[in-house]
């Protein structure tokens, strides 16, 4: 088999040969490429510097309880999600049938448009889906594993951990980490082409959000007609409060946990305040929203700052489109434009597809 660049960087492979892929991030866009690939004669290697997968579609474990404290749900409002999603079994899949409301700067809740559509979890957590999509690949996963440099030599990629351990050769490397991150993994490419620059340049103008999840655990529970509540006027330094136990299988009857999302802007000005002191002031707001003073007093809280939670843009396509003829893929929600699971599902899952297409020699 021959490796080498053309002149224009274009790879030269016999499409006979497995084409081996190295995927940086098993988010919902690593898992969905690796998925797109799974039967087209590919082998696929995920290095993941987590120790689960599924990236900020999270989920964690505590005290009989499961809460899913990144993204809350999946929507069916893209057409591969809502078709691939009961694909991978309906066993534990659960459609949160209450609504969301909404409420003002003032706190003033009201009911929303009920035109939600279908909230998708799991059971188990939101990380069902990545493992799901794993699950049915080949793909190996190698988690607690950060990737810190890429290089290209004789034609093909090789990543390098933290460790210094080295991964590839590789015909194709997708990387779906979010983009600042992505951004720092090509400043640290050692390839010389002209494509480069203009990728790290098209990678580093997508900024991010911050959120500050805090978790917060009530031994009662109240009934309410909603879900969750979104602040629609973006002024709250509440943005999202909603109630894990109406995912079956979450919170055990008769207690309830609040999972609430701080405004981008007191989620910076709070980053790194200690937790119990930024659950207090969660803690309040929720009361506050709520109506109800018992909120003041969780009886356990947790945390989790998600410093590049959700892009405020879509990167140029053009630059990011260029490197793939040299085999340098990227996926994920930034790719798409929008801060969505579905969106980077979709992102990582056509990403796959294309890498499928050369394989074939398309
Ligand atoms: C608080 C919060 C709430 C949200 N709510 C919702 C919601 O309700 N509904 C919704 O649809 N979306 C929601 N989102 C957005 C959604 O979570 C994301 O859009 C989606 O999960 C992005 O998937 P991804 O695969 O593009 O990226 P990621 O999930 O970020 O996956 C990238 C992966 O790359 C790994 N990685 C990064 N750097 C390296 C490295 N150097 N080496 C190895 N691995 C690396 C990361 O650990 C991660 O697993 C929310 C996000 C947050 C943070």
């Amino acid at each position: 088999m021959s490796h080498r660049d053309g002149p224009a960087g274009s790879r030269d492979r016999e499409s006979t040969e497995p084409i081996r892929v190295g995927v940086v991030g098993a988010g919902a866009a690593g898992a969905a490429a690796a998925y797109a690939l799974r039967d087209a004669g590919a082998t696929v290697t995920i290095v993941e510097k987590s120790g689960g997968v599924c990236g900020r579609a999270a989920t964690r474990r505590r005290e009989g309880c499961r809460y899913d404290h990144g993204a809350n749900y999946v929507k069916d409002d893209d057409e591969l999600a809502a078709s691939l999603i009961p694909e991978l079994g309906t066993e534990g899949l659960v459609d949160i049938e209450e609504p969301v409301w909404t409420f003002d700067a003032d706190g003033e809740v009201a009911e929303g448009h009920g035109d939600d559509g279908r909230k998708w979890t799991w059971s188990e957590g939101i990380t069902q889906l990545a493992k799901r999509l794993l699950a049915r690949t080949d793909a190996a996963v190698h988690r607690r594993t950060r990737v810190e440099a890429i290089d290209r030599a004789g034609g093909t990629w090789h990543l390098t951990d933290t460790d210094g351990a080295d991964y590839g050769p590789f015909d194709v490397v997708l990387l779906t980490p979010p983009a600042p991150q992505t951004a720092d993994l090509l400043g640290a490419t050692d390839w010389d082409d002209d494509r480069l620059e203009p990728l790290i340049d098209a990678v580093d103008a997508v900024s991010y959000r911050t959120i500050r999840t805090l978790v917060l655990h009530y031994p009662f529970r109240e009934s309410y007609p909603w879900y969750g509540l979104v602040n629609v006027d973006k002024d709250h330094a509440v943005g999202w409060l909603s109630r894990e136990e109406c995912k079956s299988g979450h919170v055990p009857d008769g207690e309830s946990l609040l999972v609430v999302q701080m405004s981008p802007a007191w989620s910076e000005a709070h980053y790194d305040d200690p937790l119990d002191d930024a659950a207090a002031a969660a803690a309040d707001h929720a009361a506050d929203l709520l109506g109800d003073d018992r909120y003041r007093d969780p009886d356990w809280v947790d945390d989790q700052g998600w410093r590049y939670a959700l892009p405020e843009s879509g990167a140029e396509t053009e630059p990011l489109r260029a490197v793939e003829a040299a085999g340098l893929y990227v996926a994920g929600d930034w790719v798409a434009g929008e801060g969505r699971v579905a969106a980077a599902l979709r992102n990582g899952y056509e990403a796959g597809e294309r890498i499928r297409g050369e394989q074939a020699g398309e």
